[in-house]
């Protein structure tokens, strides 16, 4: 049995915790025991001597993250069990075990019980990213545990952590796999649309897997549609749009490589009505708008902070502006943030503003988030991230 430090919470600190919030902020901590290493784990307890949980301590504003809300052993087993939870939930979500559907988000940080770990799954392949020192030290028990829980179907996980550790860490460590290997060009399906991966080279873990229920929805509106995908990545909306009808397709994205990667996917699915444009969406805009019927915007957070909110939320306006600007008469605007800085009223209000300013009349057909693999929990508001709006433009 190892014996963990202990933090000892200020009074009254211990209240979030209570509620399930993960995150000890360093202004909580009353006491610790000396020497503890950033990744160490620690025992939590309240001023009054009360076990809160296990949590991985990080020098830094967040000073602790809970792992667990009870007392436990933290090793192979422990990752079993998280992992086989998370594994459970998707398997009760249609993903996992989908003839249709191959690649899915397996643990989404704190909405999963594990802050700081993001692990998603393509096709038998888990691409691990850890953003804290505490799960770059437990990749190892992560990866067995995998193991365990996949059995013959895990193929390898591949830990991608060096862009997602805080500098400290990052520098100097190399990407690798904790297991088997990926020597094959990798395909996946997502709705039986397929799709190709590259998590080595790719952006992020390879694909924007959030992106996957409102893919779907968009195929429901391009029948027939001239439809302009902005900052398109591999093509994920485009392809959809494509193998629901629409009369043509357009990808934008300012990587070259991610256009080349659109063509790459519209061959694989017989698209033949796809063109890519390795442009910055707002030239494109610019000079070619007035084309289109549906037009989807879903640029990169373009917030990363609070204290740059602001200027978010002026890039947003001008993009929604710019859109609604060109975009045909009755035509459909999808208009996505990823920055989880900008809340819901917020993004509402900004593309009201867009409206107003660019003198089109909307109307709102759905208000949309992110799939439940991106797992919501009510106790990490935190956690909600992806806001999505789709109007009708009169
Ligand atoms: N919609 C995509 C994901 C978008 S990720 C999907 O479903 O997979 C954001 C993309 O925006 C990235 O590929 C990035 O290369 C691109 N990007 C960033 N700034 C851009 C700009 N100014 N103009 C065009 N593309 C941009």
């Amino acid at each position: 049995m190892i014996q963990y430090p202990k933090m000892t919470l200020q009074n009254g600190k211990e209240l979030p915790v209570l509620r399930f919030h993960p995150w000890i902020f360093s202004g909580a901590i009353k006491h610790q025991d000396g020497d503890l290493k950033d990744g160490d784990i620690v025992e939590v307890y309240s001023a009054k001597e009360q076990f809160l949980g296990m949590a991985q301590y990080q020098k830094g504003s967040i000073t602790g993250r809970i792992i667990s809300f009870s007392k436990q052993q933290i090793n192979v087993d422990f990752w079993v069990k998280k992992i086989q939870r998370a594994f459970d939930y998707r398997k009760f979500l249609n993903l996992e075990g989908n003839p249709q559907t191959n690649v899915y988000r397996l643990v989404f940080g704190e909405g999963d019980g594990a802050p700081g770990l993001i692990m998603d799954y393509y096709d038998g392949h888990v691409v691990l990213q850890a953003h804290s020192i505490g799960m770059h030290l437990c990749r190892k028990d992560i990866a067995e545990a995998l193991q365990h829980v996949y059995k013959q179907q895990l193929k390898s996980v591949y830990d991608k952590s060096s862009e997602t550790l805080p500098n400290t860490y990052s520098t100097g460590l190399a990407n690798e796999y904790l297991y088997g290997s990926c020597n094959e060009e990798l395909i996946v399906l997502e709705n039986n649309v397929k799709f190709y991966i590259d998590f080595i080279n790719g952006q992020k873990t390879g694909f924007f897997i959030d992106q996957r229920e409102n893919r779907s929805l968009l195929g429901q509106y391009s029948k027939d549609k001239r439809v302009l995908n902005t900052f398109s990545y591999t093509g994920g909306f485009s392809i959809y749009a494509a193998k629901f009808g629409c009369e043509t397709v357009h990808s934008v994205d300012s990587s070259a490589k991610a256009i080349d990667l659109c063509h790459k996917n519209a061959i694989l699915n017989n698209v033949t009505n796809h063109e890519g444009f390795a442009a910055d969406t707002f030239d494109y805009l610019k000079d070619h708008g007035k084309n289109y019927d549906v037009i989807i915007l879903d640029p990169p957070a373009f917030a990363k902070s609070r204290d740059v909110s602001h200027n978010a939320v002026i890039g947003y306006k001008r993009l929604n502006q710019m859109a609604l600007q060109n975009i045909k008469k009755g035509g459909i605007l999808f208009t996505f943030s990823c920055s989880g800085v900008i809340d819901k009223k917020l993004f509402y209000n900004t593309v009201t503003a867009a409206a107003i300013e660019s003198r089109r009349n909307l109307k709102l057909l759905h208000t949309v988030s992110q799939p439940a693999d991106h797992t919501i929990v009510p106790n990490f508001p935190e956690g909600e991230y992806l806001k999505g709006l789709v109007f009708y433009v009169e």
